[in-house]
């Protein structure tokens, strides 16, 4: 960018505030309190223009960071916002919820050579709110209509980051979900404290004004065809995600006896989008919960249940902190918020009481010297058991894909993990014109990585179809 700002880690590194716990888990509304223009402007300002961008380089959208962080420094937000929206369809959603500690903040050169690194995600977010409160975010406007239409089944990140580029290019765009409301794990998965339902609806009213259709409650494979798809439109696009859940294999678990966590998540997320609350799903209110598993899924079952008002609170991981999937930023929020960590604590067997559960039986593991691969194992500690009291358990395992070929057509190649079968180095199925992005593809993964190849999936997809055009005009 050709500035040279050596003394910008002189700067104090100010991460957003939060609410304090107390009064956060009485909400489920974001934790942080959004930074003022000044504050913005300080933090972007600690960018030194270090000439060698691995923050870029540690995104997956590759934004052009040191340059937004340049022009939000100087002020000029609504330029900062033309770059930061030229490579990403969602930067106000990923600065709030990507991992940055292992993306783009883990690789800054102030992080790495022991200062406190730059605060991208926050300040990208900072970007795009007020771009979206200034009415900066230009509305979908194509210079004009191609007259070819694209299926998108799914409207996660995937599928809504792939049909804001292709309507964007002109061509009517169709979007298929199963659920009644759009937005995929945005609006069902990930919890409001973490991503509040306003930021993400947002983004939806965006598209259908401009003018992507969206077409819910309809499951592809069972109320329309993956051939009447194919017969409507001139592509399609599989965004499915990843939805079977893995399930605990010990002696004790009955059918009834644990919920899964997109289950209990679900149920929240719909209260949260201003459903009235149904007295059937699972709800933590008085109750001793146990949430097995260390993932995003784990982070977010637990501090969802300390605000639905349960009794305790316990994780259940059978490895230890620094081995855990989950962000550590999470773990600390749970931790500020009241939960207990067993780490090291594997599940052993389900522990009723007539129709109830009462306790998770559990045994310690212990970490193994490491093995020629360098990663150490763990082990169980032999005499270990023990019992924490539970009267609901929360499976949090993670998830594998659904039976695709079975569900959508035989003709879809899957992969060893069953995931979709895509082309190397690009998205086009088995299928001719059919292609595939974003946890359907990769296995359970990020936004990030979802919006990457919906964007990307979008080019090929416009590529694909300007070439058929073409053989039909020759
Ligand atoms: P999804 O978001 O899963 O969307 C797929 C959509 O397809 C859904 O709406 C589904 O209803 C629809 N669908 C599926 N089958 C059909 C069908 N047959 N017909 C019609 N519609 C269908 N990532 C982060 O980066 N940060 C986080 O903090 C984070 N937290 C997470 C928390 C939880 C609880 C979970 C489960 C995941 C989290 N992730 C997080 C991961 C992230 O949400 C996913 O990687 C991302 O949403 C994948 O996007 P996608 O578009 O591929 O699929
Ligand atoms: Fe960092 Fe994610 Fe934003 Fe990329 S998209 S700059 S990884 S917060």
């Amino acid at each position: 960018s050709g500035r040279s700002n050596p003394g910008g880690f002189l700067i104090e590194q100010r991460r957003l505030e939060k609410q304090p716990a107390d009064l956060r888990v009485g909400a489920f509304t974001e934790i942080t309190l959004k930074p003022t223009a000044a504050g913005g402007t300080a933090q972007a300002s600690r960018c030194t223009d270090c000439g060698v961008p691995f923050c870029q380089n540690a995104c997956p959208l590759q934004n052009n960071i040191p340059d937004w962080l340049a022009l939000s420094a100087d002020g000029d937000l609504r330029e900062a916002w033309r770059v930061a929206s030229a490579t990403s369809t969602m930067p106000e959603i990923c600065g709030r919820i990507c991992p940055q500690d292992r993306l783009c903040e883990g690789a800054c050169t102030l992080q790495q050579s022991g200062w406190d690194g730059v605060t991208i995600g926050s300040v990208e977010a900072w970007i795009a709110d007020t771009a979206f409160d200034n009415g900066w975010v230009e509305p979908i406007r194509p210079l004009a209509e191609r007259g070819q239409s694209v299926a998108i089944v799914g409207s996660g990140p995937a599928g809504l980051a792939a049909a804001d580029r292709l309507r964007s290019e002109g061509y009517a765009v169709t979007v298929y979900d199963r659920h009644d409301r759009a937005g995929g794990l945005l609006t069902y998965g990930i919890p409001g404290f973490k991503l509040e339902k306003r930021i993400v609806q947002r983004r939806i009213d965006r598209l259908v004004e401009g003018g992507v259709e969206f077409v819910l409650n309809t499951n592809v494979g069972v109320d329309v065809t993956m051939d009447e798809l194919r017969s409507r439109h001139d592509a399609v696009l599989l965004a499915m995600g990843v939805y079977q859940a893995r399930t605990l294999g010990v002696p004790g678990r009955g059918p009834n006896d644990t919920v899964a966590a997109l289950d209990f998540l679900i149920a929240q997320n719909r209260v949260d989008c201003g459903d009235a609350a149904d007295a059937s799903a699972p709800h933590a209110a008085g109750r001793d919960v146990v949430v097995v598993g260390g993932g995003d899924t784990a982070m977010d079952c637990v501090r969802t249940a300390i605000r639905q008002g349960a009794n305790s609170v316990v994780c259940l991981y059978r490895r230890d902190r620094d081995n855990m999937p989950g962000s550590a930023r999470e773990v600390q929020n749970a931790e500020e918020e009241g939960v207990r960590f067993e780490w090291l604590g594997a599940p052993k067997a389900l522990m009723s009481k007539g129709d109830t559960v009462t306790a998770v039986r559990a045994q310690r593991m212990a970490l193994t010297e490491a093995s020629a691969g360098g990663r150490r194992d763990i082990a169980p500690v032999a005499g270990s058991d023990f019992d924490l009291p539970a009267d609901l358990v929360i499976e949090a395992l993670g998830f594998e894909p659904e039976a695709f070929a079975e569900q959508l057509d035989a003709g879809l190649g899957l992969t060893k993990w069953n995931t979709l079968q895509v082309a190397r180095g690009g998205f086009a199925t088995t299928l001719p014109g059919v292609f595939a992005a974003g946890d359907a593809v990769r296995g359970a993964s990020l936004v990030v990585w979802a919006v990457r190849d919906g964007q990307d999936a979008a080019a090929e997809i416009d590529r694909y179809l300007r070439a058929r055009t073409e053989e039909a005009a020759a």
